[in-house]
């Protein structure tokens, strides 16, 4: 988990947008981080749960598998990486590609089987 929940103070920093143009982001009171507001918007920890739960079904539906034991490691070392869990500041490309490369270091799955259910 992040170290804190980011709570936007008043200021605002001006910032470029994907259109190019400056656009006043939200500032974290407690730390200054910068909050995404783009539509690259990250998920949070149990939309990649149920990602996983659909990976395994498909998985049994062809007769392979995923195993509980798999998942729960999965889970944690995403739950445990502060960058994976800061959906105030991470960019949901950034997000999806450390959770593939995850899945592929537990399962050996191909990166375009683990896309396909992002
Ligand atoms: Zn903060």
């Amino acid at each position: 988990m992040p170290m804190h929940m980011h709570v936007s103070s008043h200021e605002r920093a001006w910032l470029p947008a994907p259109n190019g143009l400056l656009e006043p982001h939200p500032v974290c009171r407690t730390c200054g981080a910068v909050k995404n507001i783009s539509s690259d918007r990250a998920k949070d920890v149990g939309y990649y749960a149920n990602v996983l739960s659909e990976i395994r079904r498909y998985l049994e539906s062809k007769g392979g598998k995923l195993s509980q034991a798999q998942i729960r490691l999965i889970m944690r070392e995403l739950e445990s990486n502060e960058h994976f869990t800061d959906t105030y500041t991470i960019l949901g490309s950034v997000q999806r590609s450390m959770f593939v490369r995850v899945v592929q270091r537990y399962t050996g799955l191909s990166r375009s089987l683990i896309e396909s259910f992002l």
